[in-house]
């Protein structure tokens, strides 16, 4: 299976896998959003200007018996129009899964 089917089976319809690395009994998938413009959340322009990114692990519910992270490539982007502070790229994967998602 390919890892952007596995991760529809995770249900998360805003990422995108990029990988998947298995370490022992812990799968890892490489995940980023689809989305790549954004709206500023100061004046409301349309951007697609990639500030940085760093890389967050979310620990998802195991798969039999198998450990799940997944980790995104979290973006900030920034506003060529009003140079307002960066912001985050968010997602409606992590507001669906409370009790799921943990940080770690
Ligand atoms: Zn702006």
């Amino acid at each position: 299976m390919q890892p952007y089917n596995i991760i529809k089976l995770l249900d998360l319809p805003d990422l995108i896998a990029t990988d998947l690395l298995i370490l022992d009994d812990v799968y890892v998938f490489i995940a980023k959003s689809k989305k790549k413009e954004w709206e500023c959340p100061n004046c409301g322009s349309i951007t697609d200007k990639v500030h940085d990114h760093r890389w967050q692990n979310i620990k998802d519910i195991p798969i039999r018996d198998n450990q799940v992270i997944i980790r995104i490539e979290k973006k900030r982007y920034c506003c060529d129009n009003c140079n307002s502070n960066p912001f985050n790229e968010d997602y409606t994967s992590f507001d669906k899964k409370p009790r799921g998602w943990n940080h770690i």
